[in-house]
């Protein structure tokens, strides 16, 4: 999948055109998703333009170190133009800020890297094989000749990092290399970055980790654990979602091939991630369960109990395996 040069230059008239921009993240942000509103927002508004930031969840404190964190709102006042999606690879990802009795008639213009992409928008920028919406943004930026500020820099700099897990991931590409280089050379911090945005957590997401590890199963190259609302409760643990960074760290066993962590949400659903080594693709079973993402790391969210979303899944990610 590669987006014609047409459509780059159609977005890019678009958004010359449009007086009131809303955009909007994908739900529960993560760097790429927090540092390509961001990016997208202040480049913008060097235009003169009027754009509201915007994402369902409040992002993460962690992301504080860039500016204009906290002028992203998690709802969409007023009156728009034009709709920007940034880094969701379908609309539900757009959570509860897109309505669509207020919304579903305006253009919009998807800009996203996920291979599960639905093409959602009414103007579609989706390069899977691009590690970051971060890129795409930057990508974006250059071809409308808009100032690379610091500001832009470093909240670019925290998408490719992030999603790159500083160049780590099979997704980071010599492109993305480049554009890590440009926007150093443009006021990026490599090292604040990749410390604020990638390395430092809170406390309690050590507790967590350590908790699900103790929890973890594995059968044969399948590795799955659970958290339960309680062992958030018993830890102490304040954030509603998330696991501590727990499927990544499943990843660095030398025994395991495929693994899913399931955190039961306070609503009941399961919200589920999944991870494959290279030559393990599970984005497709994503897609399939209803959510989406990238062939080494996907994830769904699942109707409870946490252990039937558990039965649904694991016969799955056996299969998976087999058919390596
Ligand atoms: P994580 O496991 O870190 O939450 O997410 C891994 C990848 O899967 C990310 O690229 C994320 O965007 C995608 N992803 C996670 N949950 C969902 C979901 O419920 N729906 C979709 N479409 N993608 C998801
Ligand atoms: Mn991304």
């Amino acid at each position: 999948m590669h987006t014609p040069e047409a459509v780059w230059r159609e977005a890019e008239r678009a958004l010359r055109e449009a007086e009131h921009i809303l955009a909007i993240t994908h739900v529960a942000p993560d760097g790429d998703a927090v540092g390509s509103l961001l990016g997208f927002t202040h480049a913008l508004r060097s235009l003169g333009k009027h754009v509201v930031p915007t994402c369902q969840d409040v992002p993460h404190a962690r992301f504080g170190f860039l500016a204009g964190l906290n002028d992203i709102r998690q709802s969409a006042e007023g009156e728009f133009d034009l709709v920007v999606a940034l880094d969701a690879s379908d609309r539900t990802r757009l959570g509860a800020v897109f309505s669509p009795e207020r919304h579903a008639h305006l253009p919009m213009l998807v800009i996203d890297h996920h291979i599960t992409n639905l093409q959602f928008g009414t103007l579609n920028i989706v390069e899977p094989h691009v590690s970051s919406t971060a890129e795409l943004v930057l990508k974006l930026i250059k071809q409308m000749g808009l100032p690379l500020t610091p500001q832009i820099a470093n909240a670019l700099l925290t998408g490719v990092i992030t999603d790159t897990q500083a160049f780590r991931t099979t997704n980071t590409t010599p492109a993305s290399l480049a554009a890590a280089m440009e926007l150093m050379q443009h006021g990026g911090n490599l090292q604040e970055v990749t410390r604020q945005a990638l390395l430092l957590r809170p406390f309690e997401h050590l507790r967590l980790l350590g908790a699900g590890l103790v929890n973890t199963k594995l059968e044969g190259r399948v590795a799955y654990a659970t958290i339960p609302q309680k062992l958030r409760k018993e830890l102490g643990v304040h954030e509603e979602r998330g696991d501590g960074g727990l499927a990544g760290t499943l990843m660095t066993a030398q025994e395991v091939d495929v693994a899913a962590v399931f955190v039961e949400l306070v609503s009941g659903d399961v919200e589920v991630s999944l991870r494959g080594q290279p030559g393990f693709d599970v984005s497709q079973l994503a897609l399939e369960l209803g959510g989406g993402g990238h062939p080494a790391a996907a994830g769904c969210t699942l109707p409870g109990p946490l252990k039937d979303a558990v039965n649904h899944v694991l016969p799955r990610l056996r299969q998976l395996v087999r058919e390596a």
